[in-house]
């Protein structure tokens, strides 16, 4: 029997419980400009217009059938082509900096950092929000400037190493 989008509520609100996610913090990566998730959930379709039109195809049917946002091949370039497509305007927005409140951190193990010649990160970041200072014994340290960088996923998409993760900044 089909559920009602409350029900599909009530049923993501619990799953986030029992995973412990009392906050919705590791609740899924929504498209850009998504509504808050409780008027998300309400709003989206499921259609997967959004999915279908991402021309870097980052855009995928997630959990429950509503579309999340999987930076393993590429970042996005806010387009906003989801947002042209989605008719019950579950999307809705243009200006890159307020598509999701996001941005990246280097969390795990950097090549650079242990002397290893990588620089993908930086190469890959069109926001130029990733600098390299130089350190002793061939190593250098990522400096990520969180009031440029846009939370776009380039950096993850590219990093050979996982090492980049993309997060709500503190207290939002
Ligand atoms: S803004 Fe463009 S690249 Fe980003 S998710 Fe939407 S369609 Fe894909
Ligand atoms: S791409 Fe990954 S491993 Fe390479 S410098 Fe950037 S964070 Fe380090
Ligand atoms: S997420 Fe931020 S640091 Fe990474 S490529 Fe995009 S703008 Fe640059």
């Amino acid at each position: 029997m089909k559920m009602t989008r409350e029900e599909e509520e009530i049923r993501l609100s619990r799953r986030r419980l029992l995973r412990g996610d009392l906050s919705g913090a590791r609740a899924p990566r929504r498209p850009p400009w998504a509504l808050g998730e409780a008027r998300f959930v309400a709003a989206c379709t499921r259609c997967d217009d959004c999915v279908r039109a991402c021309p870097e195809a980052i855009l995928r049917r997630g959990s429950g059938g509503f579309p999340e946002v999987d930076f393993a091949r590429a970042g996005c370039t806010f387009c906003g082509e989801c947002v042209r497509v989605c008719r019950p305007g579950a999307l809705s927005g243009q200006e890159p900096d307020e598509a999701w409140p996001w941005r990246a951190r280097v969390s795990g193990d950097c090549l650079s950092q242990r002397g290893v010649v990588c620089r993908a990160c930086g190469d890959g970041c069109e926001a130029r929000a990733i600098r390299f200072r130089l350190q002793t014994g061939g190593r250098a340290r990522i400096e990520l400037d969180t009031t440029l960088c846009n939370g776009c996923g380039a950096c993850l998409s590219v990093c050979p190493t996982g090492a980049i993760v993309l997060e709500s900044p503190p207290g939002d």
